[in-house]
């Protein structure tokens, strides 16, 4: 494959067969390799720098009322960050939707002998919208799975709608200070159009099959989005060891808000945990036990099926020794 040169720096670039922009990690200017992209119309949510993150990581331990109680076991092993690039848009939708809701419907009435009575049953209601919003739409534009923490990023993103810089405004000076790896961004801005109008549809159709029974008719079409640009949106992860095991807890780059995490279980929730071990192993002792006495085998089945339920859910959360924490 030819070697990639920075247009504006000249250093060599990191180019793979997916890669369509290629932002030099010496001096943060994006250089367009292939593909439906306008490099003006990227931008970045500066990060905060890996000491900040350091201190939010422990400011967090301090507020968490399991790992304050462990702080002096906990060891930080490794703050990795990068920035990986998002498609950003605005998407307009229009046109009608009908759809049939089932509803309870009930009447109170006075009986032949001057009793009250109430009379029930069931009768589909039908219903018409029209729809006529513009979504604020975000995806990825890397075709990877998503790694951990991405759809907790995504989501603080849009709560808190960060400050933007226009990629192209940075020299080298202020990339120094806000520098990171860039992720490869893998989908140009012809795809991300595409992706976008079909996501959009798709919210207005989740929202519509969540509240309705049957929907009678969809006729909603996405208009091409507008405003569209590439946005780099900074992630950090901090690994962490406790007892000989690694944790990690993601963090937004910008606000350094702790987004997701694994963590450690400590002494007390595990006793708490094997308690429903126990408790797991009784149920279906005691049930066996008495169902053998009693000859009645359909409690035998049960009591020893509902303990083996109980202890083996338990026993699951004591192996995987982590909680998963997601930060609203
Ligand atoms: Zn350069």
């Amino acid at each position: 494959m030819e070697a990639f040169k920075c247009e504006r720096c000249g250093a060599p670039l990191e180019v793979s067969p997916e890669t369509i922009v290629a932002v030099c990690h010496y001096c943060g200017f994006p250089n367009h390799i292939t593909g439906n992209l306008k490099t003006e119309d990227m931008f970045l949510v500066p990060s905060l720098s890996k000491g900040q993150i350091a201190e939010a990581f422990w400011r967090n331990v301090e507020r968490d009322f399991d790992l304050r109680r462990i702080k002096n076991s906990i060891q930080i092993i490794e703050i990795e960050g990068h920035y990986a690039p998002y498609w950003v848009g605005e998407v307009h939708v229009e046109g009608r939707v009908d759809y049939t809701v089932i509803e309870e419907e009930c009447e109170t009435y006075t009986d032949s002998r001057g009793g009250t009575r109430t009379r029930c049953r069931t009768v589909e209601k039908h219903y018409s919208d029209y729809v006529d919003e513009t979504l604020n739409l975000i995806g990825s534009a890397r075709r990877q799975v998503e790694s951990f923490g991405v759809t907790d990023i995504v989501r603080h993103y849009s709560k808190t709608r960060p400050k933007e810089k226009r990629l192209l405004d940075l020299d080298e000076s202020q990339w120094e200070k806000l520098k990171l790896e860039v992720l490869n961004t893998e989908m140009d801005e012809e795809q991300a159009r595409l992706m976008m109008r079909e996501d959009a549809i798709d919210v207005i159709r989740n929202r519509y099959s969540a509240k309705a029974d049957r929907i009678d008719r969809f006729e909603v079409k996405a208009n091409e989005p507008r405003n569209i640009r590439l946005l780099l949106l900074p992630m950090w992860t901090v690994y962490y060891k406790f007892e000989n095991s690694i944790f990690h807890a993601v963090f937004a780059g910008w606000d350094g808000k702790r987004v997701a995490s694994t963590e450690p279980m400590t002494a007390l929730r595990r006793v708490e945990y094997l308690g429903g071990v126990a408790l797991g192993i009784l149920i279906g002792a005691v049930g066996g036990a008495y169902g053998a006495n009693s000859g009645a085998f359909a409690l035998t089945g049960i009591t020893i099926g509902l303990g083996s339920v109980l202890s083996g859910y338990f026993g699951l959360k004591v192996l995987e020794g982590q909680r998963v924490e997601r930060g609203g």
